[in-house]
């Protein structure tokens, strides 16, 4: 029977999201947390850019390595054949190309440059690049999708399959879809084209989950299985994309979802709590009070009547338990003395802390390398370091080096940029 798979896209839809960003080590964690949460693949970030570089390849280290057990690393890229071959550089082996299928984007993006046919050649010499360069899952994304011709949708997505494509991505890049249209379109879809479809969808309307799960159902009942793409806390372009938890619980105990629409992965909820709060805390946006199953009043009763019932039988009023979701922890911080560790630490402080974490140095040049690590990890993240980020560093030491390693590319032509200021107004920069 077809099934329903995570695809998290928080490492590159939600850092390319307008004033909010994370570090490569704060990416290197959710990847590390999502895996733990047995969510099936991440699309971890855009394996073309220089900036990123360091971080897929110790990325993808670090999966050699077991560190994300069985959870795929996905990269993104224009469905450009540049892009990809750039991309391949760095040996990573699942990739998703993307290119926009609606005639909206067709005329007002390319501006007669490309036309229908045109798109469908760019993405097969993308897809074949990206064959050809010894890439094991394709994915080929039809930005807005939604606002798409189904007849262009159907032979854009034909020629993906026959180029390589593992699966179609639909995305509901602006959030235009709802419930009902999603599922029929996606169903028709997948029944036309036979093989797995990916949703992607947006909040501009507020239902991004809702749309997530219901163009699931629609592909499951062609028979295809489906990969809904979704970001912690809901984080993503705009007024964001779906939850990652909201979509699970919603497969979980949604009526008419929690039976017959099977999720394939075993998800740990247990770290959804952890999870959360880590994104929260690194992207700096708070969680919402209302958020669902992680927000502070997800399990709160105060009015009479709730708290009454609730306390009678928690089944009056939640729907799920608190429990499943991790939120066991009773959080209690020092008040007193605090020794902390970070971008201005000594080895005593060091190691006092991973004493606290349970960990030991075997001799005192591990101890000094852990030091440096932690050093340029707090100067790198700009916030204090977390105890799950102090024992990655210390687990995975030499790939967190090259994580914090960044190095911006020097000027192209001769010389040093200097800068002129003309008239006290506009600064001028010049070779
Ligand atoms: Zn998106």
């Amino acid at each position: 029977m077809a099934k329903v798979y995570f695809i998290d896209v928080t490492n590159r839809d939600g850092v390319q999201t307008a004033r909010i960003s994370l570090s490569k080590l704060q990416k290197t964690m959710l990847n590390w947390y999502l895996s733990q949460m047995g969510v099936h693949q991440s699309e971890f970030g855009f394996p073309f850019l220089g900036h990123e570089r360091n971080y897929i390849l110790a990325n993808l280290a670090l999966h050699r390595k077991g560190a994300f057990e069985n959870m795929v690393l996905e990269g993104w890229c224009r469905a450009v054949e540049g892009d990809v071959r750039g991309g391949l550089t760095t040996g990573v082996k699942h990739l998703n190309i993307s290119i926009p299928t609606s005639d909206q984007m067709i005329v007002h993006k390319f501006g007669g440059r490309l036309e229908r046919e045109g798109i469908i050649r760019e993405m097969v010499e993308a897809a074949r690049a990206a064959r050809d360069g010894g890439v094991e899952t394709l994915g080929v994304n039809a930005e807005d999708a939604s606002r798409s011709d189904m007849e262009f949708l159907v032979e854009f997505g034909q020629a993906a399959r026959e180029a390589g494509a593992a699966r179609l991505r639909y995305c509901d890049t602006i959030g235009y879809d709802t419930p009902d249209s999603i599922r029929q379109r996606v169903n028709q879809l997948a029944s036309r084209l036979g093989y797995p479809i990916e949703l992607h969808c947006h909040n501009d309307l507020g239902m991004a989950v809702a749309n997530s799960v219901a163009g699931a159902a629609g592909a499951i009942d062609a028979g295809v299985d489906a990969y809904i793409n979704t970001s912690v806390n809901g984080i993503g372009e705009r007024a964001g994309q779906a939850d990652l938890l909201s979509c699970i619980m919603a497969l979980r105990f949604g009526r008419g979802l929690s039976e017959g629409y099977e999720i394939a992965d075993p998800i740990d909820l247990t770290v959804a709590w952890r999870l959360a709060r880590y994104t929260a805390d690194a992207f700096q946006v708070p969680i919402p009070i209302n958020q669902p199953g992680v927000g502070a009043n997800a399990f709160a009763h105060e009015s009479g009547i709730h708290a009454d019932g609730a306390l009678k039988d928690r089944h009056n009023y939640e729907l799920y338990d608190y429990q499943l979701i991790g939120r066991v922890e009773q959080v209690c911080e020092p008040t007193g003395r605090t020794i902390t560790t970070g971008e201005y630490g000594g080895m005593a402080g060091l190691k006092y802390v991973y004493e606290r974490l349970g960990i030991a140095f075997a001799d005192e040049e591990t101890g000094r390398f852990v030091l440096n690590l932690v050093q340029y990890a707090n100067a790198h993240n700009q916030a204090p370091l977390t105890d799950d980020e102090l024992r990655f560093i210390a687990m995975y030491p030499e790939e967190v080096r090259q994580i914090l390693t960044i190095k911006p590319p020097a000027p192209k032509g001769s010389g040093e940029l200097r800068s002129v200021r003309t008239r006290g107004k506009a600064t001028v920069l010049l070779h």
